[in-house]
């Protein structure tokens, strides 16, 4: 979101800044291994648009000798938040959370325009808040699609009569379910699909893995297939599977935005839904939300009471869905899979590979699907732009960064023409790749790579 930089109670930044524990920022050493890893920084060839420029600013501001001015702020509202300069530097500079700490203290201290805060209001502390509004929007949305008018306005010359920006924002709708995943299965437990059961091998006498899925907010309510898909695949691994009807959004969506304290709220809810289930694992399949559950004790300092939770026995539960397959490939040999070749080709997200580290295993596993044979995107360390609503907030940057995509994309399609299909395991980043291909005429099925994996699965095999 665009920020007015007024500031609010410039005494206190110091002082923000102190309390936050921002002392990793000592750990740069402004090598630059970094920048050529930033997109920022690639397409706006300015130091203060790369990882380094904008520690220099943080730091400024931790120090006291910046102060929360336009100069300093645009640039740290300009970072995609990728992370893709953590998994670049050589000295452990943990960015994302020093970035997520400063968007938050200059939210704190800044004064919003009207147009933020209504925006703050109605989407990321109502909609968000809510699976009724959210299941509402979902119907809303469903509505629309089928009346024609998205395509009406990205097939016909009425889109040349609109902004540009509008016409894509058409292309990046999600496929509204108009109902909400976790009220569907809510808390039911639902038993494995094969005769084998996975085991819990942390267990003293071995039991029957059992598992929490984890639901999130849009895709609670659209996309329903990644997550029916992945329901499928984890019963017919051999896991019950229970999906806590009181869950909420993760917060992630907040957290990029600088509103901590929403996030602290769905942080704490979260805990609650799931720690008292006592699961073997907790499932996300969509990587932005995975690394926002596996980073939940960021949000809270040494000084409050909830920091003594036990934030790392919930943390080190979650795990993504590729991430959890991978672990069993006895189970995954074991399953009857289609055998027809195929071409796949490979995105990596950037909060799957560079903030969970996410990224050997979901190549492997894909891999090892009988007749398919997965190819990486060239640059598939690109991030495509999507970030959270930074599609929206930043629509200009974000459609340089997508056309560096789209442009792989293409490139690669063009030295594998067999390719039928893309897989990419965050819902941000398929809208946005999903809207990139399709406003390029680039002729590619873009899918989670969970429902690619249900798609291989023979309907009435083991
Ligand atoms: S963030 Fe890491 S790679 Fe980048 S300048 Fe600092 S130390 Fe070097
Ligand atoms: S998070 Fe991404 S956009 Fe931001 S500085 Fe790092 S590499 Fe650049």
């Amino acid at each position: 979101m665009s920020m007015k930089f007024s500031q609010k109670k410039a005494v206190s930044t110091k002082e923000l800044f102190r309390a936050a524990e921002f002392e990793n920022i000592l750990k740069c050493v402004h090598c630059g291994l970094c920048l050529e890893s930033c997109p920022t920084y690639r397409e706006l060839d300015d130091e203060k648009d790369s990882p380094r420029g904008r520690l220099y600013l943080m730091r400024g501001l931790w120090e006291g000798e910046l102060e929360l001015e336009p100069a300093v702020l645009e640039p740290l509202s300009r970072c995609l938040d990728c992370r893709a300069c953590e998994s670049a530097c050589p000295s452990g500079v943990p960015y994302g959370e020093l970035l997520e700490k400063t968007r938050g203290i200059i939210l704190e201290n800044s004064a919003q325009s009207l147009k933020e805060r209504v925006l703050r209001s109605l989407l990321l502390k109502g909609l968000f808040r809510s699976t009724n509004l959210l299941t509402l929007a979902s119907r809303l949305l469903k509505i629309y699609a089928a009346t024609g008018l998205p395509k009406l306005i990205t097939k016909t010359f009425v889109g040349k009569l609109l902004p540009e920006s509008f016409v894509f924002q058409q292309h990046l709708l999600p496929d509204c379910s108009g109902q909400s995943f976790k009220r569907k299965h809510a808390d039911q437990v639902l038993s494995p699909l094969s005769q084998e059961k996975l085991k819990s091998e942390t267990q003293k006498s071995k039991t029957q893995l059992r598992v929490g899925m984890f639901s999130g907010c849009i895709m609670d309510v659209s996309e329903a297939a990644i997550h029916e898909s992945t329901l499928t695949l984890l019963r017919r691994f051999g896991c019950e599977v229970v999906v806590p009807g009181n869950q909420v959004c993760c917060g992630a969506l907040h957290v990029h935005s600088g509103d901590r304290k929403t996030s602290r709220e769905f942080a704490l809810k979260n805990l609650k839904a799931f720690e008292p289930r006592h699961f073997d694992a907790i499932i996300t399949n969509a990587a932005g939300c995975g690394a926002q559950l596996k980073e939940y004790h960021h949000l809270f300092s040494g000084g409050t009471t909830e920091v003594k939770y036990d934030w790392a026995g919930f943390e080190n539960k979650i795990v993504d869905i590729l991430e959890f397959l991978a672990r069993f490939p006895e189970f995954m040999e074991k399953l009857d899979w289609r055998e027809e070749q195929d071409v796949v080709l490979y995105d990596a997200p950037c909060h799957l590979m560079h903030a969970q580290q996410v990224d050997e295993n979901p190549r492997k596993l894909l891999s090892s699907l009988p007749g398919v044979s997965l190819v990486p995107l060239q640059e598939s360390n690109w991030c495509c732009g999507s970030a959270g609503i930074y599609n929206l907030v930043q629509p200009e940057l974000s459609a340089a960064v997508l056309n560096r995509k789209t442009e792989s994309i293409r490139q690669t399609l063009f030295e594998n023409p067999q390719a039928t299909t893309i897989v990419t395991g965050n819902p941000g980043c398929l809208y946005q790749i999903r809207a990139g291909i399709i406003s390029k005429d680039i002729q590619l099925r873009i899918l989670h790579p969970v429902v690619y994996l249900a798609e291989r699965l023979k309907k009435n095999g083991s």
